[in-house]
């Protein structure tokens, strides 16, 4: 009799790895920012004090130098392209990418190879991720068979297995059938499940590749509409809030989506919008170099565009930040512009975009920062023991962050597996430089941990 390999039996329950029997003293960190550093001493996964010179009797101790301490970032949108295009990226590389950004639980894309569609596939997912314990990987479930968006998959088995599937979409392609969109919330509503939808009414986007404004217009581009996003968003906010199931906005990037998310929800619709650090950072006059790098799905837009959705993001409107990070190989990026795939990297630089943003102008604090990249995506998707406050008897899911550390972005260095990076060669003030999983060190100034054995 031959046993299983761990690999397919771990963890038999759906329950998470368990936490190594080892003691962790944070010494001399500021809990969002903010007071006089105190330490912070973790045992069994957890935090079991938080006070001023707490004596080092642990395995462990971290000198966070006074630094901020923030809860583990959570990402709803990520690829990790495993099953499939383990060149690319793997669950390993991802998660280690995800680590050094300071983030301790991420969600990952159904469109792999074969598409996340079935719980055995879910489940492979989730004990890779648990067995190399360096971050929370929890798969999401595609809405129809194969992303053929014909067929809807069995959210129940999904949400029942051992991966716990809370969370399905076919991102990379929108649920445009009107009909099946509307079965798909109907079955979610029952089955207490998160539907997250990439809004792009397909036939306005027909071979479209880069926003459709005077840029594209000028580079001879095929143009994509802000209307074919704000058509699905409107159609999805009416879906929920007749059919009562959840429906989350993927990679908002238009103005006109800020408006609709504000009208849905000022009438209580159960509608939830995410924005990534690119649609709030870059736009389409990046297009001038025809680099492939800048192709992404849905397009850079255009400054009026980047300047709603922060404003969206600072007053509420929009949830959440998440990364949609898409690794690609060089072969799928340094080619002509039309034909690049698209996407972008995003897990290593997010919080340093974020920082840039509203911490270095002066806009939000620190508590925003928690709050839209680990307390609200966690809450979206209703994920227990992550986006939690930094209080004794909390999971110990934790990053530290510097606030005076200048660093330039180079795609080589990253830790992910490609270097498709829009950042290249720039600067930012903020990096992390540690991440706690359940009071395992995952990530220690520049260096991710190792898989556990
Ligand atoms: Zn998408």
């Amino acid at each position: 009799m031959t046993s299983q390999p761990a690999s397919t039996t771990y963890p038999p329950t759906g329950e998470l790895a368990p936490t190594p029997q080892t003691t962790l003293l944070i010494r001399n960190v500021r809990p969002y920012g903010e007071g006089e550093p105190v330490d912070i001493r973790i045992s069994d996964g957890h935090i079991v004090e938080i006070g001023a010179d707490i004596a080092a009797t642990t395995d462990t101790v971290i000198d966070g130098g006074g630094q901020i301490l923030l809860p583990g970032l959570v990402d709803i949108h990520v690829h990790l392209r495993e099953p499939g295009r383990e060149d690319t990226e793997t669950i390993l590389t991802g998660s280690q990418a995800a680590a050094a950004g300071g983030f301790t639980a991420v969600f990952t894309m159904a469109n792999t190879n074969p598409v996340c569609d079935q719980p055995i596939i879910a489940e492979s997912v989730w004990a890779k991720g648990q067995r190399y314990g360096i971050c929370d990987v929890h798969p999401i479930g595609s809405i129809t068979q194969g992303l053929a968006g014909t067929t809807l998959t069995e959210f129940g088995m999904m949400r029942q297995s051992a991966a716990k599937v809370r969370m399905f979409s076919d991102d990379g392609m929108c649920v445009a059938n009107p009909l099946l969109m509307r079965r798909a919330v109907e079955y979610a509503a029952g089955e207490d499940v998160l539907l997250a939808q990439h809004c792009e009414e397909p036939t306005l986007t027909d071979g479209a590749c880069a926003h459709e404004g005077a840029i594209a217009g000028k580079l001879g581009l095929r143009g994509w509409p802000r209307v074919a996003e704000e058509a699905i968003v409107a159609r999805d906010a009416i879906l929920a809030r007749d059919y009562a199931g959840r429906v989350h906005i993927c990679h908002a990037s238009t103005a006109g989506t800020v408006e609709l998310v504000k009208f849905a929800k000022d009438r209580d619709m159960p509608v939830t919008a995410e924005v990534t650090p690119h649609h709030l950072l870059l736009d389409d006059r990046r297009l001038e170099t025809f680099d492939g790098v800048n192709r992404v799905n849905p397009p850079l837009r255009e400054q009026s565009d980047t300047a709603a959705l922060q404003q969206a993001l600072l007053d509420g409107t929009i949830d959440c930040v998440a990364t949609d990070h898409a690794p690609h190989g060089q072969e799928d990026k340094a080619c002509e512009f039309n034909l690049a795939r698209p996407g972008m990297l995003g897990l290593e630089t997010s919080l340093a975009i974020i920082a840039k943003l509203f911490i270095e102008t002066g806009k939000a604090d620190w508590r925003f920062v928690a709050k839209v990249m680990s307390e609200n995506p966690a809450k979206i998707v209703r994920l227990p023991g992550h986006g939690r406050p930094i209080a004794v008897g909390e999971p110990a899911n934790l990053c530290i962050v510097s606030d005076n550390q200048t660093w330039t972005v180079d795609g080589q260095a990253l830790h992910s597996k490609a270097s498709n990076t829009p950042y290249e060669a720039m600067e930012f003030g903020c990096k992390v430089t540690h991440t706690i999983l359940r009071g395992r060190v995952t990530y220690d100034n520049g260096t991710p941990a190792d898989p556990r054995a």
